[in-house]
């Protein structure tokens, strides 16, 4: 029996519990036909961390760990790619693992490493080993374990499917890729509540997305505080999806999940972006009928002076300009955005900016609220505070003028075909949405069932309909 060469379970510590007993962490065994991964790990205490984490989630998910190299039925090795010394000592471990047992998936920093030619360095000197990641990539890794060493099902351990519990009907399904928010908008307690922005690592965003198209998921949306400001706080590192580096960034995650969507069949829906200059990049991903051309930006006011006093991020930019840039590109942009109409020292003039606003910029989807003092928030501080009925009053005006754009853009797609996930079908008719429609806040497509003899639509389906009417919230259609 040959031992693994440093193995931060069993051998590098016998004074640990789990070195002799692999129940000693858990309060029930892994099953008797759990599969055993053999686990080196070499390098500094960041890549011991990425170690504790990828056999945390290994132990979590049932698999056992091999002491030696001909008791495992896979060897992950864990490399250091700092100084040549190192490197060479990784390229012997995994030669070693490769010759002890054949099954070897690489991580670490030597895994993101490449020659003066841009070759990797691990392919080039080792083709057969299975899998290469960068470091940080516990979900990349624990992908790469399913896909070469899947474990036999459990009923007492598998409860839960690959894509988790959810709470949305099968056919849709949110991906959160951050929590917290760096922003301090006046009128918003979230970062007190919820922290600073922590992104999360783009190749276990990638991995739950691809579950939940595997189980279904048609519709993919994006949701976050800030869904530009993705990879900031980790300065947009680079994690691993497909055996290939990608950018903690949002137009790069926008890329990758725009060929998943495509791959599957899928929709993808951006919620919560805020209108940076690296948006105008995500416009043109829009155009493949997979990331679908809308864009939900809280936008809040206009008039740079209340924005100022709200403290809202990109408040300097010039949406209008903006906006419109984006429409040039794809005439198809359905745009929403949110409003707060009496916010603290508002001024008649300065309403009258936005509405002024609202009519040139013809935002498709508008919800609007009356300013609401939030307990804890810096605007209630503010000076001149805005009368609740005047906020009532101005709130409606907003949504009367909305009334009126809505139903205008509504009614220039009748006669037009258009494509809709069925969300619903009733006796009467289908409910679908189209790439214009987010569900729960949007509108909806009514699908005459009787005016489409021998069609039958099921929910999670796409179809083409053609529309034949509109009011300011919904479109009517028959299928196309
Ligand atoms: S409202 Fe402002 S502070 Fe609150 S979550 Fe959104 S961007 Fe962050």
């Amino acid at each position: 029996m040959h031992e693994l060469r440093r193995n931060p379970v069993p051998a590098a510590n016998a004074d640990s519990p789990a070195a002799d007993s692999p129940a000693a962490d858990f309060p029930v065994s892994a099953p008797a036909n759990a599969p055993k991964v053999g686990f080196v790990s070499l390098g500094c205490p960041k890549a011991l961390v990425d170690s504790e984490q990828i056999l945390t989630q290994l132990r979590a998910e049932g698999y056992e760990t091999a002491k030696s190299y001909d008791g495992a039925d896979l060897v992950i090795v864990n490399t250091c790619g700092f100084i040549d010394a190192a490197v060479q000592e990784s390229l012997d471990a995994i030669g070693e693992a490769l010759a002890e047992n054949g099954k070897v998936i690489v991580t670490g920093c030597l895994g993101a490493k490449k020659d003066a030619s841009g070759q990797d360095i691990v392919m080039k000197v080792h083709p057969k080993v299975l899998a290469v990641t960068g470091p940080h990539a516990v979900a990349e890794v624990m992908n790469s374990v399913h896909t070469h060493l899947p474990k036999p099902h459990e009923p007492f351990f598998d409860l839960v499917p690959d894509h988790g519990v959810k709470l949305t009907p099968k056919h849709y399904a949110y991906l959160k890729i951050s929590e917290g928010c760096n922003h301090r908008c006046s009128f918003c307690i979230i970062p007190s509540m919820r922290g600073d922005l922590v992104s999360r690592p783009i190749g276990e965003l990638m991995i739950e997305a691809e579950n939940l198209f595997k189980a279904g998921v048609k519709e993919l949306l994006v949701i976050s505080q800030d869904t530009s400001a993705y990879g900031v706080d980790v300065k947009f590192r680079s994690g691993f999806w497909n055996g290939r580096p990608v950018k903690t960034h949002m137009t790069q995650l926008v890329e990758a999940l725009a060929q998943l969507a495509k791959q599957y069949g899928a929709w993808v829906r951006l919620h919560y972006v805020y209108p940076y200059p690296h948006v105008d990049q995500v416009i043109p991903l829009m155009g493949n009928g997979h990331v679908l051309p809308y864009l939900d930006i809280p936008l809040q006011h206009a008039h740079p002076d209340v924005l100022k006093r709200m403290k809202r991020p990109a408040s300097g930019e010039k949406n209008l300009d903006r906006i419109q840039a984006w429409r040039a590109i794809n005439p198809e942009l359905t745009i929403r955005s949110t409003f707060i109409a009496g916010f603290p020292g508002e001024t008649e003039a300065e309403f009258d900016y936005l509405l002024d606003f609202l009519k040139e910029a013809q935002i498709d989807r508008l919800g609007c609220f009356a300013y609401s003092p939030v307990e804890g928030a810096a605007a209630n501080a503010l000076p001149d505070p805005v009368p609740e009925e005047v906020r009532e009053e101005r709130r409606a005006r907003v949504m009367l003028l909305q009334e009126e754009i809505s139903a205008k853009r509504l009614q220039a797609k009748v006669g037009k075909t258009v494509r809709v996930l069925v969300d619903e079908v009733n006796t009467r008719e289908a409910i679908g949405r189209s790439a214009a429609d987010a569900p729960e806040i949007d509108g909806v497509v009514h699908i005459k069932r009787s005016l489409a003899p021998g069609k039958k639509l099921a929910v999670g389906q796409f179809a083409d309909v053609l529309v034949s009417k509109a009011d300011a919230h919904d479109l009517w259609a028959t299928v196309a």
